[in-house]
């Protein structure tokens, strides 16, 4: 599994992870698990997935070392003045004595608080409870206003990336600024994308599916990913991308696929 390093010392990601939103509390145990054994050892979920019970429970019985697996969590939008409670009680509800990674779920720009969030994920950053801390759905500017005010660079910005919503303004912001890219809905949520003829003739051409055409170019491009499927097939077939290349001409046929088309709420409305 290729790792990346963030801009924490000596923290680094697996690149491709799994992701955990809309998987019912009741099965994300043993989707974890199955994850697991495929070979996934980065886990995303957040508080408002409302299924870390069971993600802290796999990742307690899987007989991993806890170094060896990568969890991340994010601090729910109504949470932001009372930012620290809230990591304790993922924490609780996760049974681990520390997260990888601690994001800002959704900077919600009319509340206005996530500087009071952001200060407070330094002091649990500062205190080992989490390893590296980032934001997620922020823009340049909600980034830019963060980066002025805080001690800490954000390690990670999660957002939502697919072919055809390719980002390519954060991407060079972030990279500018030694930040990761972290892709979320990274198969277009499965809807549409995945059966794009052009994603199709590449599928045809390297012997795979059109899902790992698309994770095949996260990679590529440099992104952290996170697909989510409860079907074990599924699982593995994510996870199974790190034995063939996109050559450019590839890469420039799903660049040429970007429609502007956002499938997830704009950060700058969502309240
Ligand atoms: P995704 O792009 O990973 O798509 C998932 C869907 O695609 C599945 O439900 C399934 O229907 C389909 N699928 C998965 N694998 C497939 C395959 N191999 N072949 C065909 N279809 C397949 O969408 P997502 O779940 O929205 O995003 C992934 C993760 O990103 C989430 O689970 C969550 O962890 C994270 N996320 C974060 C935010 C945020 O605000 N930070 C928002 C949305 C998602």
């Amino acid at each position: 599994m290729n790792s990346l390093m963030l801009n924490t010392d000596g923290v680094q990601i697996p690149q491709l992870g799994y992701g955990v939103w809309q998987v019912p509390a009741e099965e994300a145990e043993q989707a974890v698990t199955t994850a697991f054994k495929a070979g996934y050892r980065h886990i995303d979920t957040a508080a408002a997935y409302g299924n870390e019970e069971g993600v802290g429970r796999a990742v307690r019985n899987s007989g991993l070392p806890r170094e060896k697996v990568f969890v991340t969590t994010k601090l729910a939008n109504g949470e932001h003045a009372r930012a620290e409670a809230a990591f304790d009680e993922s924490l609780a509800r996760l049974g681990l004595d520390y997260v990888d990674l601690y994001l800002i779920h959704w900077p919600m720009p009319g509340q206005d608080k996530y500087l009071q969030a952001w200060r407070a994920m330094e002091k649990i950053y500062r205190d080992g409870r989490a390893k590296a801390i980032g934001v997620s759905n922020f823009t340049v500017e909600t980034l830019t206003r963060l980066m002025d005010e805080a001690d800490i660079v954000p390690a990670i910005n999660q957002i939502e990336l697919h072919p055809y919503f390719q980002q390519r303004q954060m991407r060079e912001f972030h990279e500018a600024n030694g930040i990761l890219t972290e892709a979320w809905s990274p198969l277009g949520q499965g809807r549409g994308l995945l059966d794009d003829p052009a994603l199709r003739v590449l599928a045809d051409k390297h012997c795979k599916t059109p899902a790992q055409i698309v994770l095949r170019w996260h990679l590529q491009l440099g992104n952290v990913v996170i697909p989510k499927s409860v079907t074990p097939a599924r699982i593995a077939e994510n996870i199974d991308v790190f034995d063939f290349i996109l050559d450019a001409e590839d890469l420039a046929a799903i660049g040429a696929l970007s429609r502007g088309q956002r499938l997830g709420p704009d950060p700058d409305s969502f309240e």
